[in-house]
């Protein structure tokens, strides 16, 4: 072998080396989150929706939004029924909604929380994965401050009439919650 070639096939390992080097730990944080996948329950989250996570909990924001800040916090593991958390899971998620809670409630200048759980179909659950909704809350957002809870029930009433979320979405788009969700990103720095 003559001694360019020998010189280039160095340069063209040392230039490899370096771009893979270089380029793995920069790809990897900046989309770190972009790797990971999702599910709420039968549905498969874009983890453009995401705005946090732990290892075993994630908080992303919501198809249909109650009030401005509505996200939902739900465990990593798809689990049907509160109960069915393990002690880690169930401290993680409360941990996380606190987390999250205090976080938008000031970006969105509000004064109040409401975070809820419709554990189980009675309960008004449409999504069989445990998830805590937080709403961030202000004086006047309803006429009568527990209307929140009929609203919450109007939503997914028109949500399971009207979509089927693996084809369509009617209401807020891919791009409008990716938006919100990396808005609340930088929240959490
Ligand atoms: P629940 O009725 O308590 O099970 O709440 C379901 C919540 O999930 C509602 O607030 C919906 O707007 C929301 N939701 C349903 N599908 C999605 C989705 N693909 N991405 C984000 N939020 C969703």
């Amino acid at each position: 072998m003559s001694l360019s070639t020998l010189a280039s096939r160095i340069g063209f390992l040392i230039s490899h080396t370096f771009t893979g080097r270089a380029l793995i730990p920069t790809r990897f944080s900046s989309t770190k989150m972009a790797l990971e996948s999702y599910n709420f329950g039968p549905y498969k989250i874009d983890s453009r929706e995401v705005f946090y996570n732990t290892n075993l909990s994630y908080a992303l924001v919501n198809l249909r939004p109650v009030v401005p800040g509505h996200v939902l916090v739900c465990p990593r593991r798809e689990v049907k029924r509160f109960v069915d958390l393990t002690v880690d899971e169930t401290s993680d998620l409360w941990l996380t909604a606190q987390k999250v809670g205090s976080r938008l409630e000031s970006y969105h200048k509000a004064t109040s929380l409401t975070l809820t759980i419709q554990d189980g179909p009675q309960a008004g659950q449409t999504v069989p994965h445990v998830h805590i909704h937080i709403l961030p809350r202000k004086g006047g957002d309803f006429e009568n401050n527990d209307d929140i809870y009929d609203a919450l029930d109007e939503k997914e009433k028109e949500l399971k009439q009207k979509l089927d979320l693996d084809k369509e979405r009617k209401d807020r788009s891919l791009e409008e919650m990716a938006q919100e969700a990396e808005e609340y990103r930088k929240l959490f720095l």
